[in-house]
């Protein structure tokens, strides 16, 4: 027999750890039939709700139901990471509690691994049910990554993915304390299949990111996957220095040919207001960065078990 690890990152997810698993469960007969074993590997990112208790439950009546809880929320990246370090399967597959990813398209997905794929993706091609605002922000997203990034992100690409032990290894391999999987995925490359479906509301109970939480983690995908603000910020500057010296030669001959004495502080007053901006917003590109890299140096855990069964 081999092995299908199910890692499903729960934050505050009570009322649909066990319906997932029931619907999860419905694909018991196909995998049995591929002689592949199922176990499922729930990750408690420090909920303040019954998630674990509600896991312990369903341990009870199923063996093959594990769980990882943590010390508190450490975010769905780290939830997600823990879950592939801790999962012995032969395959993996990432997985929403909220049953936004439907577990009935694993023998799809499966079917495309036998067909020698080492990953099958998904992606949603459509938003509904979305708020608007956060549609147009993520698809902005998407453009300008597209961009300023070598690494392939893709368009409404979730985190639902089947993988196989040594595609799971190769992201478990990269340690950055700043996660962003869709990145990651993309950078340690394997043969991916993308398969697309329409987007599907959740279940019960309410999305865990903010539009707030969801900006800050794009910056986070930004700087993880892409220097080119950095170098945005130093051609700024080589252009402005060549404004500043076409002035300079233009305020000279003016005053050679035309004898007239430069006036105005309003003018001045501008462009002295503009370009500080500028230096401040390339000051705060800079900043981010570091930011960055002073987390990463300080080597702090990804995230800390409290209980693992
Ligand atoms: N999640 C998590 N930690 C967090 C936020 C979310 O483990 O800090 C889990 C959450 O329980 C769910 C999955 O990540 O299983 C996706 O979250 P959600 O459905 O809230 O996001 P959305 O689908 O709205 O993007
Ligand atoms: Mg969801």
């Amino acid at each position: 027999m081999s092995l299908l690890s199910v890692i499903v990152p729960c934050f505050n997810e009570e009322e649909n750890v066990e319906p997932f698993y029931e619907e999860l469960l419905k694909n018991d007969t196909f995998f049995r039939e591929k002689g592949v074993d199922i176990e499922i590997l729930y990750v408690d990112d420090g909920s303040q709700d019954k998630t674990a208790e509600v896991v312990k439950k369903l341990r009870k009546k199923d063996e093959r139901v594990h769980l990882l809880s943590f010390s508190r929320n450490f975010g769905k990246e780290a939830a997600i990471y823990a879950g592939l370090e801790h999962s012995q399967g032969d395959w993996l597959v990432l997985m929403d509690a909220d049953l936004q990813d439907p577990p009935s398209l694993l023998p799809e997905m499966f079917s495309w691994l036998e067909q020698g794929y080492d990953s099958v993706a998904t992606r949603r091609v459509s938003r509904k049910g979305e708020p608007p605002i956060r549609s147009l922000f993520a698809r902005l997203f998407y453009k300008l990554m597209k961009k300023i990034s070598k690494t392939e992100i893709m368009d409404g690409a979730r985190d639902y993915r089947l993988m196989t032990r040594q595609m799971a290894d190769a992201v478990i391999s990269m340690q950055e304390y700043n996660r962003f999987t869709k990145g990651i995925f993309g950078w340690v490359g394997f043969r991916t299949k993308w398969m697309e479906y329409e987007n599907v509301e959740r279940a019960r109970g309410e999305t865990k990111w903010s539009f707030w939480k969801l900006f800050l983690y794009s910056l986070d995908g930004i700087t993880a996957f892409s220097t080119v603000p950095l170098m945005i910020a130093a051609v700024a500057g080589v252009l402005f220095c060549l404004l500043a010296f076409v002035m300079i030669i233009f305020i000279i001959v003016r005053k050679l040919i035309f004898g007239d004495p430069v006036s105005g502080w309003p003018s001045l007053v501008c462009i002295m207001l503009f370009l500080s901006g500028v230096q401040f917003f390339c000051t705060g590109i800079l900043g981010q960065y570091l930011a960055k890299t002073y987390m990463e140096v300080k080597r702090r855990p990804i995230y800390l078990i409290k209980e693992k069964i």
